[in-house]
């Protein structure tokens, strides 16, 4: 079982395979794993999350311990919250940032973004699409078309408590002219806009 794989100087952590998307260019479609053997045959618990982390932490230096996994690590926020709390406590000045589709305010059926208060210091959000539709096309929310602004609205709400929040888009996946509609749009909700390479 991977919980924890590096990339560059980041600590990447797997919680979970689950999503409530289906995006035609999820690694979990496209490939049979970027980094290792992902998939979790099961969901390790948020105390053999700590352990691997901690662990993994001991005697390294990294710049960021990234929540991201196969899944999408808010389906598990609560759990997110408890390693992050750990991560805090032991390492405080540990920069630690969630990768997320931005829906778990939708998930959670209430604005979850105050839990991430004082131990999330950056939220990436991938934004992948310009506007509802074509968004849905993409991602295939379990939301539908009302992930999209849900997304947009969790990037706001987590302002208040994130240092860092940021909107993503991948670079070979979508147009030039949606990508600076991307940025309009980031602009307006008044977070940085990052364009990334897909993952090969
Ligand atoms: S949101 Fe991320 S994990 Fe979920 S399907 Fe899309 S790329 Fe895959």
């Amino acid at each position: 079982m991977t919980i924890t794989y590096r990339v560059g100087n980041g600590l990447y952590v797997n919680v979970t395979n689950r999503c409530t998307n289906s995006c035609d260019f999820c690694v979990r479609s496209v490939a049979d794993g970027a980094y290792g053997e992902l998939w979790l045959e099961k969901e390790p618990s948020k105390e053999e999350i700590l352990d691997a982390v901690l662990q993994a932490l001991s005697g390294n230096s990294y710049d960021e311990v990234v929540f991201c996994g196969y899944g999408e690590p808010t389906v598990r926020l609560d759990d997110v919250i408890f390693v992050a709390k750990g991560i805090k406590k032991d390492f405080p000045s540990q920069k630690i940032r969630i990768n997320t589709n931005g829906q778990a305010n939708l998930i959670h059926g209430k604005d979850v973004t105050p839990l991430l208060a004082g131990v999330i210091d950056c939220v990436s959000v991938s934004l992948n699409a310009p506007d509802p539709v074509e968004y849905q096309n993409i991602c295939h929310s379990e939301f539908g078309e009302a992930a999209f602004w849900g997304l947009l609205d969790f990037a706001s709400d987590a302002k208040k408590y994130v240092p860092s929040v940021i909107l993503s888009v991948v670079r070979e996946t979508i147009p030039d002219s949606d990508i600076e509609k991307c940025r309009s749009l980031a602009d307006k909700y008044g977070v940085k806009l990052k364009v990334r390479d897909f993952i090969k």
